[in-house]
């Protein structure tokens, strides 16, 4: 590194702005050293970027606070929200995040007890000349002091977050060794404060499982703690509107993640491979077989390598049902608030007046039987407006005044009475597999660093624009730049080889960032960015509008 960053940007002092490119690499800052990697080309332009890295000594944490794995990601989140806070000026910009404890670029924490802070600079000037004396008093002032002052968090405070961090594993681990798919701790918080503030609703009523369905785990921290438990197969949420339904559907959809101390879903957790599904009319689908429900359209169009620039609500839906699995989903989470309900239910009375053979589609209800037996998927679907799906399910959960009953019982007594309806499908088989074309998703062609979120709704990659409103685990703007770049990287490393599956392809992902590889892979000195799971990078995959894919034999 070199020495004395403050005399040299005093000496900048009016020179023309295209000058701070010269103080590019690394500089020593007191206990750290900066990294200026980036430059911006003009004052308007987005901010620079620079890293504060301290090295163990100088960042000075307990050992303990960095033990293992989950702490570390705790303990980063903590440390850039506390950045964040300690910010005077807006000309610092560091990514602190939002409820959830995600692996992000804007602070590590190293298993040797290193630390990094990644984020914006707005370089100053005066018009198009560098403030070389302003920018002095940022970089070697401003921006050690709220490192520093982030870096001097109380033990207590830690000690929340790691904590919990040892907790949320432990949890994870029983409720998968007890063979649940998700659960929900008595005391969670899980209405939000509205849809465009996630923090908890704290005048919210807390959940109780009923007696029927509670299990009891015993944390490292918390000690016992006691929850509703759900299990593999089909669970059915019912209920009147307004009951609370979509909310705890929504926590579990986001209880695939982890929860910052304080949100309310602290201790709710699913299946880190649950998939949220819904229609999404307009789409694009690319070679996806959904013969299964889909077959015999008027069109004549074949469905088992069914492709359309505009997909119907129902089509959309089963399209999503047939990727999310292809990617590796053990559960599914419907709500009927976004389903299409032709793909959900056909009834009795429809099926005397609209024959089988004149109907392309086959419903979820006769097809999530075998989804959980014969595959291991389980279904978790809230549906308040039909019954058809009580003779299917393996539990039912009553919603009242955002409180759960359990109501099984009740519903397999008025399922025992037959409706008349006919079963209309013999069982699922898992689609084939499916093999990208790499031209289709070339990173070369599309030049370096195009990839560009626009918040959670969607990417722009290369030339093309896809959009991700509806994909709704993406829960952070930075986790869309993060897909991106996952998929440049598959791209660039040649796992996209026009002979894996999509599934190789996201199992060499999930690899490479196991074991680390989130640096070199995500170029995460470049950019604020998030670490996604593999179902958000399929989702992602899955609507772009260039994608061209073969089925394996
Ligand atoms: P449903 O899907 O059954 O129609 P929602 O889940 O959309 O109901 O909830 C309806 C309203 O009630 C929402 O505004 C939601 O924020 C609120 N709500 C949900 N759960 C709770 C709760 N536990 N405490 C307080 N308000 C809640
Ligand atoms: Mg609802």
């Amino acid at each position: 590194p070199r020495h004395d960053l403050s005399n040299e940007l005093t000496a900048l002092e009016g020179t023309s702005y295209g000058r701070y490119k010269s103080l590019r690499g690394k500089w020593w800052a007191g206990p750290a050293i900066l990294d200026i990697s980036r430059v911006q080309s003009d004052p308007y332009a987005p901010p620079s970027r620079v890293a504060l890295e301290f090295d163990a000594e100088a960042a000075d944490l307990l050992e303990d606070w960095y033990a293992t794995p989950e702490r570390r990601r705790a303990l980063a989140v903590l440390l850039a929200k506390r950045f964040r806070k300690a910010c005077p000026t807006r000309d610092l910009r560091i990514d602190g995040g939002g409820q959830e404890i995600l692996r992000r670029a804007s602070c590590t924490v190293g298993a040797d007890g290193s630390v990094v802070f990644r984020l914006g600079a707005q370089f100053p000037g005066h018009g198009r000349r560098i403030a070389g004396r302003q920018a002095a008093r940022l970089l070697c002032e401003i921006l050690p002091d709220v490192a520093d002052e982030a870096l001097s968090v109380p033990e207590d405070d830690v000690l929340v977050w790691t904590r919990h961090a040892d907790d949320v594993k432990a949890l994870r681990e029983s409720v998968a060794a007890a063979g649940l798919v998700a659960f929900v701790a008595d005391g969670s918080m899980l209405a939000r404060r509205s849809g465009v503030d996630q923090r908890p609703l704290e005048s919210g009523v807390p959940f109780k499982s009923p007696d029927s369905l509670a299990v009891e785990f015993e944390l490292p921290h918390a000690g016992a703690v006691r929850g509703m438990g759900i299990g593999p197969g089909v669970t059915l949420i019912v209920g009147g509107g307004f009951h609370g339904k979509s909310t705890l559907l929504r926590a579990l959809e986001s209880g695939v993640w982890d929860h910052i101390p304080g949100d309310g879903r602290d201790l709710v957790v699913a299946d880190r491979s649950a998939v949220k599904i819904r229609a999404e009319d307009g789409r694009a689908v690319t070679g996806v077989d959904v013969h299964a429900f889909v077959d015999h359209l008027p069109s004549g169009d074949d469905t088992r390598h069914f492709t359309t620039e505009n997909a119907s609500g129902s089509t959309s839906q089963a399209a999503a049902v047939v990727e999310a699995l292809e990617a590796g989903a053990k559960a599914l989470l419907i709500d009927e608030d976004t389903a299409a309900t032709n793909l959900m239910i056909r009834d009795a009375r429809m099926q005397e007046l609209v024959a089988k053979d004149r109907e392309p589609l086959t419903p979820l209800v006769d097809l999530v039987r075998s989804m959980a037996d014969e595959h291991g998927v389980a279904t978790i679907l809230v549906m308040g407006g039909s019954g058809d799906y009580m003779d299917v399910a393996d539990r039912v959960i009553l919603m009242d005044a955002y409180r759960p009953e359990d109501v099984t019982e009740r519903a397999k007594a008025l399922a025992a009475k037959p409706t008349g309806r006919q079963v209309e499908a013999e069982g699922f088989r898992m689609p084939r597999a499916r093999v990208i074309d790499p031209r289709s998703v070339s990173s070369e062609s599309r030049g370096k660093q195009k990839i560009k979120a626009g918040g959670t709704d969607g990417l722009r990659f290369g030339e093309s624009d896809v959009d991700v409103r509806s994909v709704e685990q993406i829960t952070d703007p930075a986790m869309t730049t993060g897909i991106g770049l996952a998929i440049e990287a598959a791209a660039r490393h040649g796992w996209i080889d026009g002979e894996s599956t999509v599934a190789e392809v996201l199992d060499r992902l999930d690899e490479a960032l196991d074991a680390g590889g989130e640096e070199e892979l995500l170029r995460i000195r470049d950019i604020d960015l998030a670490v996604p799971r593999r179902h958000e990078v399929a989702a992602t995959l899955n609507r772009m509008r260039e994608l061209r894919v073969r089925q394996s034999e």
